[in-house]
């Protein structure tokens, strides 16, 4: 399989390639991330995913492709969290037989400028180099976001080297040229794959071969101005062993309030027991997909919710959602 790929043979002492993508709170990170493991690239690839929740969904959505899957959580890695990704960075790269390639899943919080910081550390240069951010985009939702989200998101288009424009199938053609123009305005130049569900040429994203050319190398000056601290998100985690009456729970889930910009996880379901339902909210939009059996998972609802500091009353959430569990 190795043979397949044409990128120049990596020397023992190059430092190991790494790719980031970035992107606001839901725009499909994980999807992208999914789609760059299911594909043949014929590398040995780390994986670390960073969901500054205390419960990782990403990553268990994505260790059922890539055993390895690193969690960083808890934080977030352009700020809080920085020293532990340089750490596992570092601790990859001194294995026995190291990555040939890492992919760093961001938080949809992260300003890719934090995370470029970390890669300009010395004793990380030695180790690892940036090869590129690549900043996925949600074309429905991007245009929507209130004041310092938008900030955010703005950052994270100017942090980027590629865009993969996903969910084009939720918009008309007058809206995705309206999220084209306001993306080259930020970054012109760069290019632009437009997807849906994030399938955009593997090739082009991981960019095998490009690291020695790219704006991160050894010789390039990178300034670290204006970097500002991003706007303060809160999490948190609902979790039921008991099952959950399904239509009540989606009553719930569907009248979430405003402000509340994120949720996922996992519903264990009343009615359909065997099955793992996967619960996602981008916006206003909520969906709800069967993931299969759960096999050697445990049973039990597990939710994330993220919501701008003190925007969310938690606790009658948490009480509107104790109400649908299923009585004995
Ligand atoms: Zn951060």
């Amino acid at each position: 399989m190795r043979e397949k790929t044409d990128a120049p043979k990596m020397d023992r002492n190059d430092p190991i390639p790494v790719t980031v993508v970035a992107g606001f709170l839901g725009a499909g990170k994980t999807t992208l991330l999914n789609h760059i493991l299911h594909s043949d690239h014929g590398r040995r690839i780390a994986v670390l995913v960073n969901d500054f929740s205390a419960i990782n969904i990403d990553a268990e959505l994505i260790s059922e492709v890539s055993e390895s899957a690193i969690n960083l959580t808890n934080g977030c890695i352009c700020c809080t969290i920085r020293m532990d990704l340089i750490g596992e960075v570092l601790r990859l790269a001194d294995l026995p037989e190291p990555p040939e390639h890492i992919v760093i899943e961001s938080s949809g919080v992260a300003d890719p400028a934090g995370i470029v910081r970390s890669f300009f550390e010395q004793e990380v240069r030695q180790s690892a180099l940036l090869d590129a951010i690549i900043t996925v985009v949600d074309s429905e939702l991007v245009l929507e976001l209130s004041d310092e989200e938008d900030r955010l998101a703005q950052a994270q288009i100017l942090g980027g080297d590629l865009f993969v424009l996903n969910k084009i199938d939720l918009v008309d053609e007058v809206t995705l040229q309206k999220v084209r123009d306001w993306m080259t305005d930020l970054r012109p130049g760069v290019p632009i794959f437009e997807t849906v569900k994030c399938q955009a040429p593997v090739e082009s994203i991981l960019g095998f071969g490009r690291t020695r050319t790219n704006r991160f190398n050894s010789d390039a000056k990178y300034e670290f101005i204006g970097l500002e601290p991003h706007p303060s998100f809160e999490t948190w985690t609902y979790i039921s062993e008991t099952p959950m009456a399904f239509e009540l729970l989606q009553q719930v889930l569907t009248h979430l309030p405003k402000s509340m910009v994120r949720a996922k996880g996992f519903i264990y379901s009343n009615e359909r027991r065997d099955r793992r339902l996967l619960f996602q909210l981008v916006g206003r939009r909520a969906t709800i997909s069967d993931e299969g059996k759960w096999g050697e998972i445990e049973p039990q609802t597990r939710l994330v919710f993220i919501a701008r500091k003190g925007s969310c009353n938690f606790p009658a959430i948490e009480k509107a959602l104790d109400a649908c569990q299923a009585k004995r």
